[in-house]
């Protein structure tokens, strides 16, 4: 049901960009009214953001990690007394509830940043490295984590603050400068984070944002930043790393999904819909680990089906900054159309639409209804490509094999859920999933621990946000290696001789065995060999 969409505005949904003018114009997908606007910035803009964050960084990573921190924290009490003024700019530039602006994007930044600016210190300390029988000879080796130097974020549209935001804290805390190029439908969004750590005291360059294009995204990987955050499409970030490989720096890569949800039979039917119907639908379905494909074993599929269409239709679809609105409007014409084209190539090869299946005619704003499919199958677009809007495909399976396999069937591997209520019977099956992160009884919101590390494999792309795992991303090891008997020199140093290949020969044999046993059998050849090397 559509609640109070606003009257009669046109939806203007690619943002308009005048060259003459250089600027971005954001628009509320779900009235179609102007915003605001934000420069698009050129090449020369973003090498100088580059340049002032460059000259910024050394002094930030001399910090210790509770000077850092303090900045981060304060920004975090700065987010806590603007978040309903932050929420609403949120939700009016993506269409999403403010609701969802709420515990999707703001308590989930709001977390990284305690844990982050809290633990950083701990997470990056230095570590002793065992180097087994070398330490025996006064050799020791241990790891130091430096910041890489200035980190380009390239964020999406779909959570254009908690993204960019996390990463943002995560970077910082390490030591490095940001600059960060949000998406050209969420420019406002950026601007109000990086006001917020400027109200924070955080150093002037420290953090620069870009607003832009793909074009300002393309130059801010030109500008030979130290490291690639970025996320988005597939399509995209192809081009983002072939295009940092020429300077071969080093990139992260969040991409898509099509996350799969599979249901057991001795799942708790009632609470696995309602889990299916909030992964699919929250964020307008506009999320990577949204749920794409749900699997149900066919035992329980009849009962399973109505609760998520009952669930489904009680749903208030509306303006985001309404307070009853469940799911909003999509951010953009050109995702909705895809939906579209999804929905209707699935029901022209004889899936049925149980609930919604078509786009509202006559209706103002970006909506498309919530919308459940049945007699779906893996030739549709629906069951392979990514949807990204509010679409939940249910396809039943009999066994667990099969409904591992065809979780397993896709070019993706972002997320995946299993549901059942036994905990080893579901770990196990989550082990035989191909995915960066798979959760039992549980959908899509694991972005939002800050602890736990996020990122996919195969086209879902590769590295680490989040956790210890997403930090190491952000910081270059470097391994310091001491030998504290510094009068005496190697074994192995010249001059070789036949006592010399004789002791090489029992190295290969018992040395790297490991065992120090095997080794002392040597102890009469090195000591032959130490009085040849001091001569
Ligand atoms: P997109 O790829 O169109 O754009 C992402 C960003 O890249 C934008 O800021 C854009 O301006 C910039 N960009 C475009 N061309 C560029 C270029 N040539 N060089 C550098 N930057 C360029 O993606 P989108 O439509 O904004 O976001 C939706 C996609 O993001 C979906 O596929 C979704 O699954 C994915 N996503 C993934 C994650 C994750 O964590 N894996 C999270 C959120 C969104």
């Amino acid at each position: 049901m559509l609640d109070n969409c606003a009257d009669s505005m046109s939806v203007q949904t690619i943002p308009a960009k005048s060259e003459e003018a250089r600027e971005i114009i954001s628009y509320d997908p779900g009235t179609g009214a102007e915003l605001g606007r934000a420069p698009l910035a050129s090449q020369e803009e973003v090498v100088q953001a580059v340049s002032r964050a460059r000259a910024a960084q050394a002094a930030w990573a001399a910090l210790s990690f509770a000077e850092r921190g303090r900045v981060i924290l304060k920004a975090r009490a700065i987010t806590l007394q603007q978040l309903d003024e932050i929420a609403t700019l949120i939700s009016r530039e993506t269409g999403k509830p403010v609701s969802e602006a709420l515990s999707m994007e703001l308590v989930p930044t709001l977390d990284a940043m305690h844990y982050f600016a809290r633990n950083s210190r701990t997470l990056l300390r230095p570590q002793k490295i065992d180097i087994g029988q070398y330490g025996l000879m006064g050799r020791s080796s241990s790891i130091l984590y430096k910041p890489v130097g200035v980190v380009g974020i390239i964020a999406p549209w779909n959570f254009p603050w908690a993204t960019p935001a996390e990463e943002v804290v995560m970077a910082l805390m390490a030591g490095n400068a940001v600059v960060l190029k949000p998406s050209e439908l969420t420019p406002l969004t950026a601007l109000k984070l990086g006001e917020v750590f400027r109200s924070s005291g955080l150093p002037t360059g420290l953090l620069e944002i870009v607003t832009g294009d793909g074009s300002t995204g393309a130059a801010l990987i030109d500008a030979r930043v130290d490291k690639i955050m970025f996320t988005g499409s597939v399509a995209t970030g192809k081009r983002v790393a072939e295009a940092a490989a020429k300077h071969l720096t080093s990139v992260v890569l969040e991409l898509g999904g099509k996350d799969p949800m599979v249901v057991l039979e001795d799942a708790d039917i009632k609470n696995a819909a309602r889990g299916a119907v909030w992964g699919a639908f929250a964020n307008s379905g506009q999320a990577c680990a949204s749920v794409e494909r749900c699997y149900v074993q066919e035992s329980i599929a009849a009962e399973f089906i109505a609760r998520v269409l009952e669930e489904t239709e009680a749903l208030v679809q509306g303006i985001g900054t309404n307070t009853n609105t469940d799911i909003g409007a999509m951010s953009n014409e050109r995702q909705l159309s895809i939906v579209d084209e999804h929905v209707t190539a699935a029901v022209r090869r004889g899936a049925r639409a149980i609930a919604g299946g078509k786009r509202p005619a006559n209706q103002d704003g970006l909506f498309y209804p919530p919308t459940v499919l049945t007699n779906v199958d893996h030739s549709m677009a629906v069951m392979r490509d990514e949807t990204f809007g509010p679409v939940l495909p249910v396809m039943t399976f009999k066994t667990e094999d099969e409904a591992i396999r065809l979780a397993n069937d896709s070019v993706f591997g972002l997320t995946a859920s299993v549901w059942t209520k036994n905990i080893p019977r579901g770990r196990s099956i989550a082990e035989r999933i191909d995915a960066g992160t798979v959760m039992v009884n549980e959908v899509l919101y694991t972005h939002g621990i800050a602890q736990t590390p996020w990122g996919g494999i195969k086209e879902s792309g590769y590295g680490r946000t989040h956790g210890r795992a997403g930090l190491l991303e952000l910081v270059t090891p470097q391994h310091i290696h001491v030998n504290r008997l510094s009068f005496m020199p190697d074994l192995w140093w010249f001059r070789y001789s036949e006592n010399a290949g004789k002791l090489f020969s029992g190295l290969a044999t018992h040395f790297t065995t490991g065992s120090i046993i095997r080794t002392a059998r040597l102890v009469p050849q090195m000591l032959r060999r130490f009085f040849e090397t001091r001569r």
